[in-house]
């Protein structure tokens, strides 16, 4: 009977030896990764999440640590740079967001509303640059730049006219209101962006953020105001205070076209991650 006892207890410690085993194989699988390599160059960002600003490249091929993840998101890095991935560009075998990848112009309605016009120029500066211009140049290069995107554009106006502040609308997905400041003080300068409703907050704040990224404009902040044109409409809507054209910094920025092409890719961008989140 000893014998026997013997081995009962040898095949037990066989069996619990047998179970930790598995187990551990079972929790090593399950263990998160510690070190990622990236399979096409990408962008690590201050967050995670595509609206976030970009603060190093890595290129195709890299191997960074893992640090902590946030969904498909992965906090990496080394001595020398650190910030967010999205996991799909990397061999973790992770599946791009449906949204990210998607377009996110299509089927959507744009109305740009160019301020100003015709018999009203809005603000001038003293030497002659007239808001009703600079509107209008801008408003028609953000239309080029959108069409491109697959979204619908309609303006409020596309050339020198005068359009009543009632008039200013049409059915569509976002409007836009493009103005620049001026007050008699030289001084002040820098982007404000407006909205009216509650409910148009969050296109403002995606929009500050995306032009404040991209361009030399200084921040005055997004604030809310009780303007016409943002008023009378039940969509997201905003109204962009691109500068003060009576201060001559922001004056020579709202000509140079250069400025322009910058202003208006950052609108695109942000449009951009207003749709996809
Ligand atoms: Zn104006």
């Amino acid at each position: 009977m000893k014998q026997n006892r013997l081995y009962l207890l040898l095949g037990l410690a066989a069996g619990i030896l047998l179970a930790l085993l598995i187990f551990a194989v079972i929790t090593m699988d399950k263990t998160d990764p510690t070190v990622l390599k990236m399979i096409e160059d990408g962008e690590l960002r201050t967050g995670p999440q595509a609206a976030y600003p970009v603060v190093f490249k890595v290129e195709k091929g890299e191997r960074l640590d893992i640090y902590k993840h946030d969904g498909k998101w992965y906090y990496v890095g080394n001595d020398k740079k650190k910030g967010w991935i999205a996991g799909w560009h990397t061999d973790l075998d992770i599946e791009p967001d449906k949204l990210a990848s998607a377009e996110p112009f299509k089927g959507k309605t744009i109305i740009l509303d160019p301020g100003h016009g015709g018999s009203d120029q809005g603000a001038s500066s003293r030497k002659g640059t007239l808001e009703k211009d600079i509107t209008l140049k801008t408003a028609l290069m953000l239309r080029d730049k959108l069409k491109k995107e697959g979204a619908k554009v309609i303006m409020t106006r596309d050339e020198d006219q005068y359009v009543k502040l009632g008039d200013r609308k049409a059915a569509g997905d976002v409007f836009i209101s493009l103005h620049s400041d001026a007050l008699t003080d030289t001084a002040p300068h820098g982007l404000t962006v407006y909205y009216n409703q509650e409910s148009q907050k969050a296109l403002a704040d995606t929009l500050h953020f995306a032009i404040n990224k991209k361009t030399l404009l200084s921040d005055r902040g997004v604030r809310q105001e009780n303007y016409q044109v943002i008023r009378q409409t039940k969509m997201p809507a905003v109204l962009l205070e691109l500068g003060y054209i009576s201060n001559p910094t922001d004056e020579r920025l709202m000509n140079d076209k250069i400025h322009r092409q910058t202003v208006t890719t950052a609108i695109v961008d942000g449009l951009r991650n207003y749709f996809i989140y």
